[in-house]
């Protein structure tokens, strides 16, 4: 790319979007692709065949040769099955050809895709639907078509469809109080995403020295470094010029797939980084997100490096996560999280914002679900943030409000009494509070609530739609409270049930410390859950009240909640034992030997000594070896130990494996791990067989 790059022009150059449809669709098609995005309308066929016809010829244009409907199964990654456009023609020749059937209908063979038993083998296939609010675009000369991945029996098999009926939900339900409000003008409520990807980057030469990182993303063991992140030195510091280039390259392959990249810098870690992107509508932002970590670790592959994105690749210094910024807005961009000017928005801005409150408070377990898998389990509850136990953090002034709403007191800087919802104006809310405590799991920033939750590998699908779908449930309650009332009641019965809200929800509300001790007492004491591991947070997934939640608002059927929580389960238990065979691995035929080389190196170098100097002491190398020698003994047990629990796992149902996996496999990790460690800072670097923590965080 040269220093003249044309970002505009760049900007979406691999995406099909309205400017593209425009010039390759005939207006008629075009219009139709409109009323169906607008009204949900069904394509016709017709429709469909001049879409795809004018899709392939852009994708031809654009060098493309072939085709995939591109959809988000329930391994929380992509999937594609490329098809090439060839079709034989008479005389031996081909043509290039893509119909409307291909572009709305795909049947991958998809039977080994986890389905949690939605399907049955007899029916393994599942079908791939596209979803003509995505854009398609080409990736490595294919063009890929965002789909959704159902069974034939019609249930959700991916991410996406989810996501698109919580989406649904959350519309039909804020429609309804904006009506109320007297808005008619309004036609749909969009949920809008802005995911905060945090990265690590290594030098690939290092990383494929360890078994660990390959197999599971992960380090399982490496001894602290002299330096980590004390002194702050990375968070926000100058990018050295090898991350600098791969970012330029970043952003540039980011925008030609239409995503916003925005903003990049160095994070706390040494070697971590991030990259946001402005925020977009939730099903966008989602497949974006994806595909963003999949062009992160391509472009790093093309300059000697590796992109890590899971949550935690080293102990002791921080992991990363995706702050999953998340706000409703109507179709002509107004912000419904964002406090108005006069006493009826800013009524009805604290009318979602007590539906917010509500729904995280009664639906912890299931937001705690939303980001329960094995790799984020060492970030929350562990002593880093954000903890595991869920709360909301509003910054002074709008707890302020709150308080006063709640106890009819004034609010401290007005002079008329207490705040009355609907008569009165807010007090100015600052968009940026200087304190944005880090510590809170949730936070208010102005016009967004941000989840700092969710894992850096993770999809954002998932606790998108819990939020889209807590907020759809807790309007849909608020507006039958507020449907007959009259228009002269109107603002005492908003008033009250505000109030009431407020005052039940309150609990939730915690703007102190996260990582104190006492927070976990005084969580307790509130009646608050602290689910700190995923063993702990998956069996509520099907708590009644979740299903209940779900089904009613018309996310989930019973069968793919209960198709989920077993997949979720499964995956725990599959991560766990894939980690676990690979510390075995690498202690067997790595560090069990190398130790034992670098013991025997030790002794003949005694043996030496003593022969050419015999009264030269040798503590040093005495010492060494032997508590070398007894370490290895020890992580010989350790690691006999954990081989035995791998062998031995129970019979049992899914939620008593993910018990075991947790407290016995896992735990016996830990406990090895800590012995790898001390054998580690003794050995000598010739010795050891991987590249150390030091090698890793400080060499690009
Ligand atoms: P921070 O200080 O946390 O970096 P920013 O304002 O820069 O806060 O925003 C971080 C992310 O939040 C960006 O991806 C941004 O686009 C997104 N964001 C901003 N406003 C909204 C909004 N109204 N809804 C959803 N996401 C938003
Ligand atoms: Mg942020």
């Amino acid at each position: 790319m040269s220093e003249k790059t044309n970002i505009p022009e760049l900007f979406g150059s691999m995406v099909f979007n309205e400017d593209s449809m425009k010039k390759y669709l005939s207006p008629e098609a075009f219009a139709e692709w409109r009323d169906c995005l607008k009204n949900g309308r069904a394509l016709t066929l017709s429709a469909a065949n001049d879409i795809a016809e004018g899709m392939k010829n852009w994708a031809l244009e654009k060098g493309a040769t072939h085709f995939t409907h591109w959809f988000q199964p329930l391994t929380g990654i992509t999937a594609e099955k490329h098809d090439s456009f060839i079709s034989p023609m008479s005389g031996g020749r081909i043509s290039m050809e893509f119909s409307g059937k291909e572009l709305v209908r795909g049947e991958p063979d998809a039977s080994s895709f986890p389905s949690g038993g939605l399907r049955a083998t007899f029916e393994a296939r599942g079908y791939s639907a596209w979803d003509p609010t995505s854009f398609a675009f080409i990736k490595d000369g294919t063009l890929c078509i965002p789909t959704v991945f159902c069974s034939y029996a019609g249930d959700a098999l991916d991410k996406k469809t989810p996501l698109l009926r919580s989406g649904e939900a959350v519309n039909r339900e804020a429609l309804k109080i904006l009506r109320l409000f007297g808005d008619t003008d309004t036609g749909r409520v969009i949920s809008q995403l802005g995911p905060e990807q945090e990265y690590f980057l290594i030098d690939k030469e290092l990383f494929l020295k360890r078994e660990d990182l390959r197999l599971c993303g992960r380090t399982l063991f490496g001894s602290k470094p002299p330096k980590g992140q004390e002194l702050e030195d990375h968070y926000f510091g100058t990018i050295r010029p090898r991350v600098a280039e791969y970012m330029k390259e970043l952003d540039e392959e980011l925008w030609r797939m239409g995503v916003l990249s925005k903003t990049r810098h160095n994070e706390v870690a040494p070697a971590q980084h991030e990259m946001a992107p402005i925020y977009t509508e939730a099903n966008i932002a989602c497949d974006q997100n994806q595909l963003a970590m999949e062009i992160m670790q391509k472009v790093a592959d093309r300059h000697g490096l590796v992109c890590l994105l899971h949550e935690k690749p080293f102990a002791g210094v921080n992991g990363s996560g995706k702050h999953v910024n998340w706000s409703l807005a109507t179709d002509g961009g107004k912000n419904l999280l964002s406090p108005g000017k006069t006493p009826s928005q800013n009524a009805q801005f604290l009318l979602f914002l007590a539906a917010f409150l509500r729904g995280v408070d009664e639906y912890q377990e299931l937001l705690r679900c939303s980001v329960a898998f094995a790799g984020n389990d060492h970030r929350l509850g562990a002593q880093e943030a954000p903890p595991a136990i869920i709360s909301v953090f509003l910054g002074q002034e709008l707890e302020d409000v709150v308080n006063s709403v709640v106890s009819d007191t004034d609010y401290t800087d007005r002079s008329g009494g207490s705040l009355r919802v609907g008569v009165d104006v807010l007090p100015p809310i600052p968009k940026d509070t200087t304190d944005r405590n880090r510590t809170s799991p949730v936070a208010f920033t102005g016009n967004k609530f941000e989840f700092r939750m969710p894992g850096s590998s993770q999809s954002i699908a998932g606790c998108a739609t819990v939020l889209n779908t807590i907020m759809a449930e807790s309007l849909s309650l608020f507006a039958q409270e507020l449907e007959n009332v009259s228009a002269e009641d109107f603002n005492k019965v908003l008033h009250e049930l505000i109030k009431k809200s407020f005052t039940e929800h309150g609990r939730i509300l915690f703007s102190g410390n996260g990582y104190d001790s006492a927070w976990v007492d005084e969580a307790e004491r509130r009646g608050l859950k602290n689910l700190r591991s995923t063993s702990e947070a998956l069996p509520c997934y099907i708590l009644p009240k979740n299903v209940r939640l779900l089904v009613g608002q018309g996310v989930y059927t019973p069968a793919e909640i209960a198709s989920r929580h077993e997949i979720h389960m499964e995956q725990y238990c599959k991560v766990i034992s894939i980690e676990a065979e690979t510390m075995v691995d690498m202690i067997q035929h790595g560090i069990l030997n190398a130790v034992s080389n670098y013991v025997s190196h030790l002794c003949e170098t005694v043996a030496r000594k003593k022969y050419v100097l015999p009264q030269a002491s040798c503590r040093v190398e005495e010492a060494m070896a032997e508590s070398l020698s007894q370490l290895n003994e020890e992580l010989l047990d350790d690691m006999v130990q954990l081989k035995s629990y791998l062998q031995t796992v129970p019979r049992a149902d899914s939620e008593t494996l993910l018990k075991y996996y947790r407290d016995t496999v896992f735990m016996q990790m830990e406990k090895t791990r800590s012995v790898i460690d001390k054998i580690e800072s003794l050995t000598a670097t010739e010795f050891w067989p991987y590249p150390s923590y030091c090698d890793m965080l400080f060499s690009v």
